[in-house]
């Protein structure tokens, strides 16, 4: 029997889920699906609501309730990032003791004038990089601020995490943005210095993720080709964090007649519309191909 499949759906509970996220989960749950005819396929999902600024619970559930609409069956129960902070406060604890974290006490105004001085500010696939002004930072000058009670996230030193972690790859089963296929070789600067942990949570995206796919028995993340760079700077995670290597498959994106990726706003295309307009969910299926 070949090894199990295990694949996950992620949502953010910041809004209804529209037909992108349709098309998502229906991936994952296919491809566990698929692959339970010669092993054992299963699909997990998971609640990524660490920023409690912009998560409401009301979303939560109409989330799950669309989803078991659409024909999605899930393990339950399903896990939400918001109840897992101690484990990530294990992994930050782990980075940390292997000298590769550093606070940063900026704000978002301090970084944009620092890039604005900079002569030169590398850029990645969400803008400019950190320009690095807290790695610079002493060990008092640290203590100093914290003692201060300056809100502070935790950064990823990833010059350093890099050479620690050596060349690496990942396996992409699906296309990434650019066709790429096959055995990927990290980038692991793409983003620059990461922030791992949020001023007001222990835990941000990459960090959370790459606990949970290990924690979940994730085998194969499928996920939009938008989240194709992601896959870098989690990689190099995994390795540092010691953890298993799930294999990747990105999928197109479901976009609009603009050809614009649907965006939370578009509350026209979200599932409840359709249902509140009489879609069936084979109707609302057909509308993304599945
Ligand atoms: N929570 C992320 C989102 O809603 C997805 C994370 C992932 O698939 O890795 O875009």
């Amino acid at each position: 029997m070949a090894d199990m499949v295990v694949t996950r759906f992620a949502p953010s509970p910041t809004g209804y889920l529209h037909l992108g996220h349709a098309f998502a989960a229906l991936t994952a749950f296919e491809a566990a699906k698929a692959s339970a005819k010669s092993c054992d396929g299963r699909f997990v999902l998971r609640i990524e609501d660490i920023d409690r600024s912009r998560c409401r619970y009301e979303y939560e559930a109409a989330i799950l309730d669309d989803l078991a609409w659409i024909g999605l069956s899930w393990e339950w129960p399903c896990l939400r990032q918001s109840e897992r902070f101690e484990a990530y406060r294990a992994a930050l604890a782990s980075l940390n003791a292997q000298g590769l974290l550093y606070p940063c006490f900026c704000t978002r105004k301090d970084i944009a004038e620092e890039i604005a001085r900079a002569v030169e500010a590398p850029h990645g696939p969400e803008g400019p990089h950190y320009p690095g002004t807290c790695r610079a930072l002493s060990q008092e000058e640290r203590a100093r601020n914290i003692a201060s009670g300056i809100p502070y996230a935790m950064r990823l030193d990833v010059t350093s995490a890099a050479a620690r972690a050596g060349d690496l790859t990942f396996e992409e089963g699906g296309a990434g943005p650019n066709a790429e296929r096959g055995t990927i070789k990290v980038e692991p600067n793409l983003f620059g210095d990461i922030v791992l942990a949020r001023k007001d949570a222990p835990a941000a995206y990459h960090l959370a993720v790459v606990v949970d796919d290990a924690f979940q028995g994730v085998t194969l993340v499928t996920r939009g080709n938008d989240l194709f760079a992601a896959t870098h700077v989690q990689r190099l995670l995994q390795a540092l964090l010691g953890l298993p290597e799930p294999a990747y498959a990105h999928h197109r994106l479901i976009l609009d007649e603009q050809g614009k990726k649907f965006s939370k706003r578009d509350s026209s295309v979200t599932l409840r519309a359709l249902r509140e307009r009489g879609a069936t969910p084979e109707q609302t299926r057909k509308l993304i191909d599945f």
